[in-house]
């Protein structure tokens, strides 16, 4: 691998390029972390990659080594230019000049694997980090036919991104992750490893997307409009807090509720498990019908 540092340098200054902080940029100069998110991505000439926020090209570079096809979708028109001098002429490569939130998806990779070439999609990124959340929910809730996502995150946000629910880390986002993947860490990357550098320490983080769900549910909107409401008043127990979003009719319903699942009365939101929020759904639908 090339000595990154000296290539990020050279682009910036060739390109007339400062980091615009606003879009979270920080490009990525540690040719170990870039090996290792190539090599854990576990990529093959099957695959189509969407890179998100691609910036100079650092792992875009990399990633067409491997990949069959790389798709690119960047936001600052000033990378898009970058990007197209330095890749379009290699027939792997397409850019989106696109915010990631407002792209179809699902429409493109159903239209690159019709094409037949294309077995698997795998995402691969540095995202942008203020808006890491809408990124991965987006990813998650779109139900993308594809099979993992590795991502460089603040560590902070990948902590919790990762746990598994009930543990320490826990919070409304955990469900969701634990409930479409089974994820792992990969490393923890220090700021010294960007130009420039974060505020935050970061890590690479991998969702394999799960083939069969943790819980067995008909609709599982219940389920996580029930975690929403219980993570709305965190320091709350979780009967107050479900008792106060009208979730429970009052606390004596919500209190029966709690003790048939046997659930303490005190118990608060982060000790639950999927099963318990997926039990408590099941009764409320239940109860309606
Ligand atoms: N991949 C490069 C690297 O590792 O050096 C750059 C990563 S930098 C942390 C994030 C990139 O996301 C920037 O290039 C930024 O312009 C881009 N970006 C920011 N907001 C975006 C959005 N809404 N949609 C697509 N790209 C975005």
């Amino acid at each position: 691998m090339e000595n990154i540092l000296e290539e990020t340098k050279t682009l910036m200054k060739k390109y007339h390029i400062k980091a615009n902080k606003s879009l979270g940029q920080n490009f990525l100069i540690n040719s170990e972390v870039v090996k290792n998110i190539i090599e854990s991505s576990n990529i093959v000439q099957e695959d189509m990659i969407i890179e998100i926020g691609p910036g100079l090209g650092t792992l875009t570079k990399y990633l067409l080594e491997k990949a069959g096809k790389v798709l690119c979708i960047e936001l600052d028109s000033r990378m898009v230019n970058i990007l197209e001098d330095r890749f379009s002429n290699d027939d792997k490569f397409e850019i989106i000049n696109e915010d990631v939130l407002k792209v179809n998806l699902n429409k493109i990779i159903k239209e690159n694997k019709e094409i037949g070439k294309i077995k698997n999609v795998k995402i691969v990124a540095n995202l942008p980090y203020y808006i890491t959340t809408p990124i991965i929910m987006k990813l998650l809730e779109e139900k993308l036919d594809i099979e993992s996502i590795t991502v460089m995150i603040q560590k902070e946000v990948a902590d919790r991104l990762i746990e598994i629910p009930g543990g320490k880390n826990t919070g409304a986002i955990t469900y969701t992750v634990y409930y479409y993947c089974e994820s792992e860490k990969i490393m923890e990357v220090p700021n010294s490893s960007f130009i420039p550098e974060p505020e935050v320490t970061s890590e690479v983080i991998k969702m394999n997307l799960r083939k069969e769900p943790p819980v067995v549910l008909e609709n599982t909107k219940v389920m996580f409009m029930l975690i929403k409401s219980a993570y709305m008043q965190r320091r709350k127990t979780l009967l107050n807090s479900l008792t106060n979003s009208k979730v429970f009719i009052n606390k004596q319903e919500g209190a029966e509720i709690l003790k048939k699942l046997n659930l303490n009365e005190n118990v608060r939101p982060e000790e639950l498990t999927i099963q318990d929020f997926a039990n408590i759904a099941k009764i409320i639908v239940g109860g309606k019908k």
